[in-house]
């Protein structure tokens, strides 16, 4: 039997058992956590005497007292981008980090001054910007992805408030706040939606004859390239414009070099980012992040001469790409941002 109490209100039922039993109800609580209420059992015994036992308890450790909202609700962002020039500090700011506001209140909507407050960082999809860890052959270390951070990771809230900042990894990932919050004997979990941090709309370069793809390994799979996992292809990600002019320097290189073709090794992964192309998350790639670098290797000359064969294709468009760096095994085709 569960007794439902509206709130004064008085019930009573008979009781049959042997010489005690637990009470259970519910009680629909109309007061601010951390009240105290009181509860008043009165009991009459079958023969006939009367007992009086006061019970209290306090609404603060009734479960569903506290409200905890995160915001923002749901947040694109890029990853942190570095080693480049042309990424502005100004543009990096805004892009890769997001003020955070933790609001806690009542069941009532009135806002909680002096509860506290501890954040922590959960990775909703591990394998999000193409990478692949879980899959050696044969099993290596696996190291866990490094996250974004909140900072600072826990506060105590004044008028319902506690306001932190998210600052995103240079890896591309899916992940979400969570925070855990503590006021008067009550306590609450509470999960914020999505963060998301990627460089958007990269698109996966087509390569045909006499080109190919290479470069897949098992930290980020691609094209079959020494026995590693090929599928899928992750490593040859690119900008539409990255994409647009790519293809001409497939389309002319055969035609003015006798059929001549390129190994296309990696360009980014498919979500932008960091680029660990070694499973240990910390190989940069240094730039492949923004999906406007390609690394080229050479199926039938030297790196020289492939240089000056693309830069002789690059006199009828000057804005065909920015620089080939000399690598040297390869050529790293360094193309215009969008
Ligand atoms: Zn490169």
């Amino acid at each position: 039997m569960i007794l439902s109490l509206p709130d004064g209100s008085t019930q009573s039922f008979t009781y049959t058992g042997g010489t005690s039993a637990p009470i259970p109800f519910s009680y629909a609580v109309s007061e601010p956590v951390g009240s105290t209420l009181t509860f008043t059992a009165t009991a009459t015994s079958n023969s006939g005497a009367t007992s009086k036992q006061p019970a209290t308890a306090t609404a603060n450790v009734i479960a569903g007292g506290l409200n905890v909202t995160i915001t923002p609700a749901k947040v694109l962002l890029e990853p942190r981008l570095r080693h480049r020039a042309d990424v502005k500090p100004s543009q990096v700011a805004s892009a890769y980090k997001t003020p955070v506001d933790i609001l806690v209140t009542d069941m009532f909507g009135v806002a909680i001054t002096g509860a506290s407050v501890s954040l922590t960082i959960l990775t909703v999809d591990e394998g999000f910007g193409g990478h692949d860890h879980g899959n050696w052959l044969p099993p290596k270390l696996i190291i866990p992805k490094p996250k974004g951070i909140i900072f600072p990771a826990s506060g105590t809230t004044i008028t319902g408030h506690v306001f932190t900042e998210y600052i995103g990894n240079e890896i591309s990932s899916l992940e979400k706040i969570e925070a855990n919050v503590y006021y008067q004997g009550c306590s609450l979990t509470a999960t914020s939606s999505a963060i998301t941090s990627e460089i958007s709309n990269l698109t996966q370069l087509a390569v045909n004859s006499p080109h190919f793809k290479i470069g897949g390994t098992d930290a980020h799979h691609g094209n079959n390239w020494n026995g590693f996992p090929t599928t899928p292809d992750n490593n040859h990600w690119v900008s539409s414009s990255t994409a647009a002019k790519m293809n001409i320097i497939m389309t002319e290189y055969p035609k003015k070099f006798s059929g001549a073709g390129l190994y296309i090794n990696d360009a980014s992964l498919p979500k932008g980012g960091r680029f660990d192309a070694k499973g240990n998350w910390l190989d940069p790639h240094q730039t492949h992040r923004r999906g406007i670098d390609i690394d080229v290797h050479t199926l039938d000359s030297t790196s020289q001469n492939v240089k000056s064969r693309l830069e002789l294709i690059k006199l009828s468009d000057k804005d065909l790409f920015r620089e080939i760096l000399d690598e040297g095994n390869h050529l790293h085709i360094y193309f215009y941002p969008n």
